[in-house]
């Protein structure tokens, strides 16, 4: 009887085969096995007990039969539910020890019905029958042995205690002559040896076999690991072949001498060259063009030789000979060892002529702007300068003419003159902070102040003009409002102006009010003025535009209330400028409120504010009597004004007409101040500043009066020399101040 079953396919064979050779799996199949094989083994109970029939009678006959059936029958019926017990949850132990006793009592059955035949008639006629129905037995359970080792050696040991009885029992038999009694012994004893040569031969088969079937079975499993991983790489294979198919990029494969090997469809759809066009060719040799710079193919070419990797941009030419922008990323790929030269070079270029294209106009557009943006500040300069030069004039005559004896009307037509050449002048003050503000040329100056006595100045200059229209002017101070803060005074003040101005300038009925209060931080004092106002309003859609320049809310203003519309743009990006917000909340028709809220740094406790200026009383002005005063200036009529300016307040005044005067009179005469325009013939200001500068002997001190209003112009004054700067139009107040600040420097310089 054998367990191997030829009959399962090899490849289920393999893949159960560890299972297959278990100890729980080899119980199951010697179970099977024996009640599949029991019609077969009982042909030889049958042929045993027709023989014990014909020799020993029928009685002997039947009743060998019986005993072999029922042992076969104990031992089978158990073995036929083993699969059930152990689904059952029977132990594979129990089973195995009660299979050994049914095994073993079976043994006994078959060892009872030799020994029927043994010591019966047939034992007598022959030791041959018994002996070899034995031997049968023996070799039967030697052969399950692999499969149930305990039921095995039950048996044997059943079978081989009844071949030694047999012998004992042979030897002691009297019938026999000696040499027929050995030689019958012999032929036990050989037939017993056969019989564990046999035994150990077939179980040298069952391990080789199951060696072999495991090994085979490790085989196998190797082998389709293997074949899966062949099949997801050539799965990935196929997938990154058709990826590279439809990438826009261009891929190409070259080896290791850079000639192409192959590319990809994104590859012709770039330049036009299929693939059996480039295959075989070194790039270079038919996508150059004359043009290509060859600073970057030496570049390319060193990166293979080298086997680095190379990325940059390169000009090829299409099949059609039309010119494209090429970046390139090109990567060497190793040898699996990673020793030696690359195996291949990779390179993916992607066409960027469009980029090139749109980085270039950006160039151009960007040097167009910077060149607009620079064009216009040089117009806004000379703009301001042109008309400053000719307001100073203005300005400066129709203050004269106010102070000379005038009838009511000539009045009248002398302060309409000053009222319109100071709006004229504050709408070229408006465009010329609105330009520094886009050239972000606006720098704050910030210092200690007194908020209070600012806020109180502004509304102190609006007042008239609220009493003008009969509006109400109101403030509202909060008590615990900082004295004393750091900022820009001025351009506060210029917002605060601004707003008050427009309260004033929108509303017909009821009034204006001002109201700050303080909002402390940390170490800085955020500052919240209002500026309300019962005039027209804002219509809700308009409050977010007319903080743009040129922006108002209605087109109908203009016409009824004046105004440029620029007001609120500066203010807002002035008070941005300091880091602060400028909001307004309006309805139509039922006025607006201005939010100004800016943080301003607290005071040190040993700063202290700048004292405000001071009106100049007479005594000042004759501290002035005694300077040596030279004006360089081109402008007659500005000569004639400082001239009306300074003329009675007993002091040297003299006048060079263009800056090569300026010079020499400086030198000659050794001026205590020089009053320098800035453009000028012959020498401009500053080159003849330079100049005087450069002279031994006695410095002048020298004061710019200049039209250009640029922070830029300040700065090249000071640079040259200069030490202070004055901006037209210029009024007397200013003038005189100037000197009154410069005479102390006139001291040290004279003592010098
Ligand atoms: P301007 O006053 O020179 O027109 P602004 O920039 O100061 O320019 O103001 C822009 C617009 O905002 C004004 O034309 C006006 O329509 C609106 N506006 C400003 N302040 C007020 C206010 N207090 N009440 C009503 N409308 C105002």
């Amino acid at each position: 009887m054998t367990e191997t079953s030829a009959a399962e396919p090899g490849d289920a064979l393999l893949a159960g085969a560890p299972d297959r050779f278990n100890p729980d799996e080899l119980l199951q199949r010697y179970a099977r096995g024996r009640v599949r094989h029991f019609g077969q083994r009982q042909l030889l109970t049958g042929l045993g007990g027709i023989t014990l029939w014909i020799v020993d009678g029928p009685l002997i006959g039947l009743l060998a039969i019986a005993l072999a059936l029922l042992g076969e029958a104990v031992d089978c019926l158990y073995l036929r539910g083993v699969t059930d017990r152990l689904n059952r949850g029977v132990t594979v132990e129990r089973v195995r020890r009660i299979s050994t006793l049914t095994g073993l009592f079976q043994a006994l059955t078959i060892a009872g019905c030799v020994s029927l035949a043994w010591f019966g008639h047939a034992g007598a006629l022959s030791i041959v029958y018994p002996a070899a129905f034995l031997a049968g037995a023996a070799i039967n359970a030697g052969v399950v042995l692999p499969y149930h080792r305990s039921a095995g050696i039950a048996r044997l040991a059943v079978y081989g205690l009844t071949v030694v009885m047999f012998i004992a029992d042979y030897l002691a038999r009297v019938n026999d002559a000696p040499g027929v009694q050995a030689m019958n012994v012999a032929g036990l004893l050989i037939l017993m040896y056969l019989v564990v040569t046999f035994v150990g031969y077939a179980l040298g088969v069952f391990d080789r076999q199951k060696h072999n079937i495991l090994a085979l079975a490790d085989q196998a499993r190797m082998l389709e690991s293997a074949n899966e991983d062949l099949m997801r790489r050539d799965a990935e294979t196929r997938r990154l072949a058709t990826a590279l198919d439809h990438a826009n990029d261009s891929v190409l494969v070259c080896g290791p001498d850079g000639r192409i090997t192959w590319v990809n469809d994104g590859f012709t759809r770039t330049n036009g060259f299929t693939f059996d066009e480039a295959v075989g060719k070194l790039p270079g040799e038919f996508l150059n063009a004359p043009e290509t710079d060859p600073a970057t193919v030496a570049e390319i070419s060193a990166a293979l030789q080298d086997g680095r990797p190379f990325r940059g941009e390169i000009l090829n030419k299409t099949k059609t000979g039309e010119r494209i922008w090429i970046e390139t990323n090109l990567v060497p790929v190793k040898r699996a060892d990673g020793d030696g030269p690359p195996d291949m070079f990779v390179a993916v270029e992607r066409d960027i002529t469009r980029a090139k294209e749109q980085e270039r106009e950006l160039a151009l557009a960007r040097d167009a702007a910077e060149d607009g943006a620079r064009a216009k500040s040089e117009f806004l300069a000379t703009m301001s300068h042109e008309i400053r030069t000719p307001m100073n004039g203005v300005i400066g005559m129709a203050d004269l003419l106010c102070d000379t004896p005038l009838d009511d009307e000539q009045r009248h037509y002398a302060d309409t003159i000053k009222a319109s050449s100071q709006a004229l002048l504050k709408i070229i003050n408006d465009v010329l902070d609105l330009s520094k503000l886009d050239a972000g040329k606006v720098e704050l100056s910030p210092e200690p102040f007194d908020l209070r006595h600012c806020l109180e100045g502004v509304v102190r200059l609006m007042r008239p003009e609220a009493e003008k229209k009969g509006l109400t002017l109101t403030t509202d101070i909060a008590a615990d409002l900082p004295d004393l803060v750091i900022g820009d005074d001025g351009r506060i003040r210029q917002v605060l102006v601004n707003l008050l101005g427009n309260a004033l300038k929108f509303t017909d009925t009821g009034g204006a009010s001002v109201s700050a209060r303080a909002v402390p931080d940390e170490d800085s004092w955020g500052v919240v003025i209002e500026v309300s106002d019962t005039g027209v309003g804002i219509p809700a859609a308009k409050l977010d535009t007319i903080f743009d320049s040129f922006a108002q809310a209605d087109a109908t203003t203009t016409r009824r209330y004046g105004g440029t519309g620029l007001g609120l743009a500066i203010s807002r990006r002035l008070v941005e400028t300091m880091s602060g917000t400028l909001t307004v909340t309006s309805r139509e028709g039922a006025g607006a409120c201005f939010r100004v809220s800016v943080p301003l740094s607290r005071v040190p406790a040993d700063m202290q504010a700048a004292p405000p200026a001071a009106a100049l009383t007479d005594e000042d002005i004759a501290q002035l009597a005694g300077l040596d005063i030279l004006v360089a200036e081109d402008s007659s009529v500005n000569r004639f004004l400082i001239g009306k300016f300074l003329g009675d307040l007993g002091l040297t005044l003299r006048f060079a007409h263009d800056g090569g005067q300026a010079v020499t009179m400086s030198d000659s005469q050794t001026p205590d101040i020089i009053l320098m325009d800035m453009s000028m013939p012959v020498l401009s200001g500053i080159e003849a500043t330079r100049q005087i500068r450069a002279r031994p002997g006695p410095q002048p001190v020298i004061v710019a009066l200049t039209a250009n209003a640029f922070a830029d112009d300040r700065a090249a004054c000071i640079e040259a020399g200069m030490e202070a700067f004055l901006t037209k139009p210029v009024s007397r107040e200013e003038l005189l101040d100037c000197l009154l600040r410069s005479r102390p420097q006139v001291a040290a310089a004279s003592e010098a």
